[in-house]
């Protein structure tokens, strides 16, 4: 079986796959380099549970057609494939697109820092359907670790709007990506604000427990989206039009 992708869902599938099923002959195909964005360590570490698996990696391979039992790459060599399993980035649905909102060639829309609509300012965007910049002026990358606070930037931002406070102004960042490597390996790269890997990782069964923990927190999260958090209201401000008797809701 190939994995096309070597990004974190290629990562993740391989070692899960091999690690459930040492009976497959499991690689995986990658553009680049395996964990190239990662540091040394991460690099290592992923290189040695590929080993201990016995992942093959086709590095700097591009795989341009897909057959039923090979994938073929740009050279034109064949790699033998019973299963292929497609990793090679997420896509945004053709809706946005289909507006006349403002959205990037791939179909997100662009927001600003408060994660409002750069054309119409009545509509607010987050998650993977959004492109919103980050620090260092990089856009935000297609992930949770993303989505949940440009969620809570949103937030803040139309309460702010509604109630004449401060607008935030700081981009989300990034302080770490987790990666499972099967149930009982891991690796947590820890990265700048700006999501560039350094050289401090944490790995083995105790980043297997952390990304896992992460998994089922998120999973309790939406599944129980009002337990566990704070509320908070703030009153609305009363607009002119409404002001000769001023009343007061809140948001
Ligand atoms: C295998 C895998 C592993 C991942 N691991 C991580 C990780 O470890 N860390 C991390 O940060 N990120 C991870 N991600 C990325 C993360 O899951 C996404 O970035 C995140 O889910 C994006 O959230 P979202 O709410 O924008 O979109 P989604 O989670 O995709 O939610 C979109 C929702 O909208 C619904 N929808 C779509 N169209 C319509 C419509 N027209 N009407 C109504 N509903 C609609 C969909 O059904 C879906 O429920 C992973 C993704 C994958 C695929």
């Amino acid at each position: 079986m190939v994995v096309v992708g070597g990004g974190l869902t290629g990562l993740e599938a391989a070692t899960e796959i091999a690690e459930a099923r040492p009976d497959l002959d499991v690689a995986l195909a990658a553009r680049g380099g395996l964990g190239d964005w990662l540091s040394p360590k991460g690099r290592a570490h992923v290189r040695k549970v590929f080993g201990d698996l016995g992942i093959t990696a086709h590095e700097h391979t591009a795989v341009t057609t897909v057959g039923t039992d090979h994938v073929t790459t740009g050279e034109g060599d064949a790699i033998p494939a019973a299963v292929t399993v497609w990793t090679t980035g997420f896509a945004v649905h053709p809706i946005a697109r289909a507006t006349t909102l403002e959205v990037t060639d791939t179909g997100r829309i662009v927001v600003d820092a408060t994660m409002r609509s750069v054309s119409h300012p009545d509509v607010y965007a987050i998650g993977d359907a959004a492109l919103a910049m980050g620090p260092g002026g990089k856009p935000l990358r297609m992930s949770c670790a993303s989505g949940t606070p440009m969620a809570w930037q949103a937030a803040d931002a139309i309460a702010a709007r509604l109630t004449g406070g401060k607008l935030p102004k700081t981009a989300p960042r990034y302080f770490n990506q987790c990666v499972s490597l099967g149930r009982g390996q891991g690796l947590i790269q820890y990265v700048t604000a700006d999501d560039r890997s350094i050289n401090a990782t944490l790995t083995g069964r105790l980043a297997a427990r952390y990304k896992e923990l992460i998994c089922k927190g998120a999973a309790w999260g939406v599944s129980h989206p009002t337990l566990g958090l704070p509320t908070r209201r703030r009153h609305v401000l009363p607009t002119p039009a409404t002001s000769t008797t001023p009343t007061r809701t809140t948001a």
